[in-house]
């Protein structure tokens, strides 16, 4: 096997391998909180799964922080609660051009977290992005004279 293959698993590995640890350690404060004995290594990979942390590397949103879709926040039933009465997001900052909130934003903003949430066993992550990006467009379209 060759040098760049095996690193690559190794990396990969043990990446995937301090996931586990993490869910597991996860499990085990939550059944000291509640009470409950801890849950096995079978039940963290059950919910490694449930949770799609999958060990491929994703490809970033590219995102071009243009700000519209923060913008335009009342066209979207689930982003209607962000609406400060303009359209506007009350949490978008217009002399940055982005979000106030930014490492706090709702899942509802995060890429993401929506594709961790509701999309991964439907797509891949990269026709989850065309999708998104799709949409970008049609904001920018939106948005043109
Ligand atoms: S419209 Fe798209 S590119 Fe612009 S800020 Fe929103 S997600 Fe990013
Ligand atoms: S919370 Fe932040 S990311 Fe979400 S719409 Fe508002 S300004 Fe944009």
């Amino acid at each position: 096997m060759r040098t760049a293959t095996l690193c690559y698993l190794r990396r990969n590995v043990s990446k995937t391998f301090r996931r586990w640890l993490v869910v597991k350690r996860m499990l085990w404060i939550r059944s000291q909180v509640n009470g409950m004995p801890p849950l096995t290594g079978g039940a963290a990979i059950t919910i490694m799964k449930t949770i799609n942390l999958s060990a491929a590397p994703r490809k970033e949103f590219p995102c071009v922080k243009c700000g519209l879709c923060c913008q335009l926040v009342h066209l979207a039933t689930e982003t209607r609660f962000l609406d400060r009465g303009d359209g506007v997001c009350r949490h978008f900052d217009v002399e940055s051009n982005g979000c106030l909130i930014y490492e706090d934003r709702p899942d509802i903003c995060r890429v993401d977290r929506q594709y961790d949430l509701h999309y991964f066993q439907n797509y891949s992550w990269d026709e989850f992005v065309a999708a998104n990006l799709e949409g970008c467009q049609r904001i920018v379209e939106h948005m043109q004279p």
